[in-house]
C-alpha cells in the first residue's frame, strides 16, 4: 500500500533550486534510505514529504486515517495536527527537550494528542522499556548518552502511532557500534511494525540496511532500488 507520493515536486531557497521535479511514492512497511552528496536535496525532500516544508509546485499525497490527502493545500492548523498524529521524527540530535526527563519527553506527542499526563506517562514508560530503557523513566536528557538520547527520539517517534517514521541522519553523531544498535531499533520500530521509515543518511551500510535506496544529484532522483540482500 502507498501512503506517501510526492508528484513534480520543486522548491527554492530564493534562488537556490534544491527540489527540481521529484516524484516519488513509499510504501507501508518499506525503509527508503534517501542518500547523494551534501547540498542534493535531501532534507529538503525529507521534510517536504512529512509537510513541513511546502513546494513552490507539485503535489504531497498522504493516505492516512482521513483518506487520501494533498498536504500541500491543508492549512497550517491541520497540517500540523496530521503531522503530530500519524508521522514521527528521529533527527540527527534527538531534539530532545533538556527540562523534561526520559518519560515526559516520550508522553509530550500523546499529551498534544489530549491524553491525560498520568496516562501518557504510563504509556511512555511502556515504550521506554520497549526501546530497552525500562527503568530510566525519570532521568534527565543531559545525563544520557547518544545512544539512549536517539533511543528516546525513536520512542518518541512512535509512541502515538505514527504510520511514517522520518529520520534524518539518526545515527550520524553516534560511534559504529552504537549506531548500528540504534539503527536495527529503528528499523524493528517501524517496519517490522508496518510503518515506513524514510531516511537521510550519507552511510552506505546504513543504506544497504533498508529495503529501497533513492540516490539524489542536484535536486532530482536519479536512481531509485530495491536493495537485495
Ligand atoms: P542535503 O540535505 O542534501 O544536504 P538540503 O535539502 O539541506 O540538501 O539543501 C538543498 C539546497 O537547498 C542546498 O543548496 C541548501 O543550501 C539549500 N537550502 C536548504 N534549506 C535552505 C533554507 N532554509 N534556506 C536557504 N537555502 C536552503
Ligand atoms: P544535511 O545536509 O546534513 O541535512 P545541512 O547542513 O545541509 O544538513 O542542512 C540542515 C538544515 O539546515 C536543512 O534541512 C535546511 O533546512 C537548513 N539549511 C541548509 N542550507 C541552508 C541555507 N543555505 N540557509 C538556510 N538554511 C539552510
Amino acid at each position: 500500500r502507498q501512503v506517501l507520493r510526492a508528484s513534480s515536486v520543486f522548491k527554492s531557497y530564493g534562488d537556490t533550486a534544491a527540489l527540481q521535479g521529484v516524484t516519488l511514492e513509499v510504501r507501508a512497511g518499506e525503509s527508503l534510505a534517501v542518500m547523494g552528496p551534501s547540498g542534493c536535496g535531501k532534507s529538503t525532500l525529507l521534510q517536504t514529504l512529512a509537510g513541513i516544508t511546502l513546494p513552490n509546485a507539485g503535489e504531497v499525497t498522504y493516505a492516512g486515517q482521513e483518506g487520501v490527502q494533498n498536504l500541500v493545500l491543508l492549512d497550517d492548523e491541520t497540517r500540523a495536527a496530521l503531522r503530530a498524529r500519524e508521522f514521527g521524527f528521529v533527527f540527527q540530535q534527538g531534539l530532545l527537550l533538556d527540562e523534561l526527563n526520559a518519560a515526559e519527553n516520550v508522553a509530550v506527542p500523546l499529551m498534544v494528542d489530549r491524553l491525560s499526563p498520568s496516562d501518557a506517562i504510563a504509556r511512555a514508560g511502556q515504550l521506554l522499556a520497549q526501546v530497552g530503557l525500562g527503568g530510566l523513566d525519570d532521568r534527565r536528557i543531559g545525563q544520557l548518552s547518544g545512544g539512549q538520547a536517539q533511543r528516546i527520539a525513536i520512542a518518541r517517534a512512535i509512541v502515538s502511532n505514527a504510520s511514517v517514521v522520518f529520520a534524518d541522519e539518526p545515527t550520524g553523531a553516534l560511534d559504529s557500534h552504537t549506531a548500528g544498535d540504534v539503527l536495527e531499533l529503528l528499523l524493528a520500530s517501524t517496519v517490522r511494525q508496518h510503518r515506513a521509515l524514510v531516511m537521510v543518511t550519507h552511510d552506505e551500510s546504513v543504506a544497504r540496511r533498508c529495503s529501497r535506496i533513492a540516490r539524489m544529484s542536484d535536486g532530482r532522483v536519479i536512481s531509485d532500488v530495491r536493495v537485495t540482500s
